[in-house]
């Protein structure tokens, strides 16, 4: 089969021992072995996010998707208080959807997408209306934008709101110091920036706050976050049937990525990133929003006018390159390259130099008349057009 570099925010190109690690023995997840893998994966992720106080937290492990995650802590946190969503794109609208179906007091502050999270509106939403929880999106990774957690932790903990974050594109690439911006639980996934295969996520909480869900109505069974809590606590296992193969994967990328060292993970991603946006300037593309404002997992381009997105993917598909399409309002509009996973320099120049090669095939070029310019891919629709225009007939379709 062919390999792919994918450039995308996750899936991604996994580590070759991430890779055979998947393949291990055959264990079964009620005796001792499992015990110790759950053991040794729940260590090295709390050791991921630095927390400091290790006594205070806890990380369960969810065989599921990053939306398994967030809806765990959306169906298990709330109870019958008001939660108060904070969105600025398509995955914070998600979180208010999970929210809605499980919460009768879901609130939305909605911000544009592509736009930051205006900190003066919060505080005053905060300020006029009773909210217990408020959540958000560390990375918003429609946009590329990178929440501040810090300075809506503290407003939360100012108006007495608990806070819970999505970090399911951030984590392993960002800084997300829990403690220091008053994060209850924070949820992510295996397949992001921690470089293992999709299917599991976490979600890591302050032990006092898994302790009250035990008080709180349940409303989901497979996802009830107080449950995975209890049986880690108690028997060091999960309540169901885990996918072993890809907890020997994560446990494996972990190791990886604490054998470099965690500040040295967050400046290789933004190495990678910068490198990229480099050459990116240098096509001449533009970017959706101010380098400042983005996470370093991805980048998000203007498609430039005269290019169909879909036609650039698939010409960068056929040299074994796949990146992602724009969502939403952006759909059509702008494309999105990550930088996480296993590329190496010689991968990053690669993509580079083919996308500055397909980019200069597409140029406008000047045909016919002088004044008009046309690009390549819509060369022969514009000249269907002309020909219909100059004959009496219906032109034949071609
Ligand atoms: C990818 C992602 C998710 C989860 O999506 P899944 O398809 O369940 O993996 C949630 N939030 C953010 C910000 C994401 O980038």
């Amino acid at each position: 089969m062919k390999k792919y570099l994918l450039f995308t925010p996750g899936p991604v190109n996994v580590a070759k021992n991430v890779r055979m690690a998947i393949g291990k023995e055959d264990i079964c997840h009620r005796e001792t072995d499992f015990d110790c893998l759950l053991e040794s994966i729940e260590n090295k992720l709390l050791r991921l996010f630095e927390i400091r106080n290790i006594a205070d937290y806890r990380a369960v492990v969810i065989t599921g998707s990053g939306t398994a995650a967030n809806e765990s802590i959306l169906s298990s946190v709330v109870g019958d208080k008001n939660i108060l969503i904070l969105s600025n794109g398509e995955f914070g609208e998600r979180l208010y959807n999970i929210s809605k179906i499980h919460n009768k007091n879901t609130f939305l502050l909605k911000f544009d997408w592509g736009k930051s999270l205006n900190l003066k509106k919060i505080e005053s939403y905060l300020k006029k209306h009773k909210i217990d929880i408020v959540a958000m999106v560390h990375h918003e990774t429609s946009s590329g934008m990178l929440n501040s957690l810090e300075k809506v932790g503290a407003l939360s903990k100012a108006n007495g709101a608990m806070f819970i974050v999505d970090c399911v594109s951030s984590a392993g690439a960002e800084i997300i110091d829990m403690e220091k911006c008053h994060i209850a639980f924070c949820s992510s996934s295996s397949s992001k920036a921690i470089g293992s295969y999709s299917g599991l996520s976490f979600v890591i909480g302050a032990k006092k706050e898994f302790e009250k869900l035990k008080f709180l109505p349940v409303k989901s069974t497979y996802l009830n976050l107080y449950k995975f809590y209890h049986f880690i606590k108690t028997i060091s296992q999960t309540p169901n049937t885990p996918a072993v193969p890809l907890f020997f994967a994560l446990e494996q990328a972990l190791i990886n990525i604490l054998k470099r060292g965690v500040s040295n993970r967050h400046s290789d991603i933004k190495h990678k990133a910068n490198l990229l946006r480099q050459g990116m300037l240098k096509s001449g593309l533009k970017f959706l929003i101010a380098q400042k404002d983005m996470c370093s997992v991805l980048t998000t381009i203007h498609i430039p006018s005269h290019i169909d997105v879909d036609f650039f993917r698939h010409k960068l598909r056929e040299k074994s390159i796949i990146i992602y399409e724009g969502k939403g309002p952006y759909k059509g509009k702008v494309f999105q390259v990550g930088n996480i996973g296993e590329l190496s320099f010689a991968e990053i120049n690669y993509f580079l130099d083919s996308q500055a090669e397909i980019l200069r095939s597409l140029a406008p070029i000047e045909i016919i008349k002088p004044k008009l310019v046309y690009s390549a891919n819509n060369l022969i629709s514009n000249i269907k057009n002309k020909i219909k225009d100059a004959c009496p007939v219906p032109v034949p379709n071609v």
